[in-house]
């Protein structure tokens, strides 16, 4: 049995691509709604080309990630909105409806783990995020906020639009979503309503036609940040591997950090 800490985007998708080589995997998952991992509250970017990563490596990883999406995807046949990138476009996907889907094909189980010692499984992997584990490598959350609004005809945004940090894009059922912030501040669980108005009147001056319409939704969640930005993605000895600290961009990194981990423990295991 494998057993994997952390039912985010990134832990699923290890649980999936193991489970589709023949490996029995369980999720273990604190909160089974999820409402508090950043995967729940990403925007959902597959920014290979416009975002910033620490160094050449991680970017051909990315690129690598973006282009095996849509195969990815296309495994488990789910019902998820996604918009494939192009050569100077990058496309993106509803984390939301990831996260449900990829819940349905592998067994999550609601339990916290407090330390490794609790666990019996052949392998482990540790999928934790922004909270890590005791004892592992360090990682920091960066909260950051995102904003919605309904109502706006499917198919009124193009791609992603982007000034700086700010970036605006469109789910295919016609939601806008705006983002985004980042703070330092540990594990916030307040409303801080400047930065939020900040963020509005920022998304307002991208797109002009939100100033005369409700914010429909707001929240926040916690990008989990490793030293340098750089992901965990490790193993520490012959029964366990870390995976974490993907930071702003583990919805893109899902499926090529899933094929490493998966790659690694079959190798460990020989089969
Ligand atoms: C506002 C915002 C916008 C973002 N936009 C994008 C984007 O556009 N594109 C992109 O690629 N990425 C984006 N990200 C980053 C992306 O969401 C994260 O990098 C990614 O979701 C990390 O996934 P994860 O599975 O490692 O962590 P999480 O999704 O946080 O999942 C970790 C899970 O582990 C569980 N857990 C933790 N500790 C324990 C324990 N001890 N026992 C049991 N369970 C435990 C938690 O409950 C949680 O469900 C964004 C993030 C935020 C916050």
């Amino acid at each position: 049995m494998i057993e994997i800490v952390g039912g985010g985007l990134i832990g699923l998708s290890c649980a999936w691509e193991l489970q589709k080589r023949g490996f029995e995997v369980v999720v273990y998952d604190r909160d089974l709604s999820r409402k508090s991992s950043a995967s729940w509250a990403g925007a959902g970017m597959l920014g290979a080309l416009a975002e910033t990563f620490p160094d050449e490596v991680w970017r051909q990883r990315a690129v690598a990630s973006a282009a095996m999406y849509g195969g990815w995807l296309a495994s488990f046949n789910g019902s998820v909105d996604f918009y494939e990138g192009s050569l100077d476009m990058d496309g993106h996907v509803d984390p939301r409806d990831l996260l449900r889907e990829l819940s349905l094909l592998v067994c999550v189980e609601e339990r916290c783990v407090g330390s490794l010692d609790e666990l019996a499984g052949e392998q482990i992997v540790v999928c934790t995020g922004a909270w890590g584990l005791s004892g592992f490598p360090d990682v920091e959350p960066v909260k950051g906020y995102l904003l919605a609004w309904d109502g706006v005809p499917a198919g009124t945004l193009q791609g992603i639009l982007r000034d700086g940090h700010t970036y605006i894009l469109q789910r295919g059922r016609g939601r806008i979503i705006a983002g985004s912030t980042e703070e330092r501040i540990g594990f916030d669980a307040s409303m801080d309503e400047d930065v939020i108005a900040g963020l509005r009147k920022r998304a307002e001056e991208l797109l002009p036609f939100l100033k005369s319409m409700q914010v429909s939704e707001r929240w926040y969640g916690f990008r989990p940040a490793a030293a340098g930005n750089v992901p965990v993605l490790q193993r520490i000895n012959d029964r366990v591997v870390l995976a974490y600290g993907h930071y702003r961009n583990g919805i893109l990194l899902a499926p090529w950090t899933a094929r490493w981990v998966a790659d690694e423990i079959q190798r460990q295991l020989g089969k």
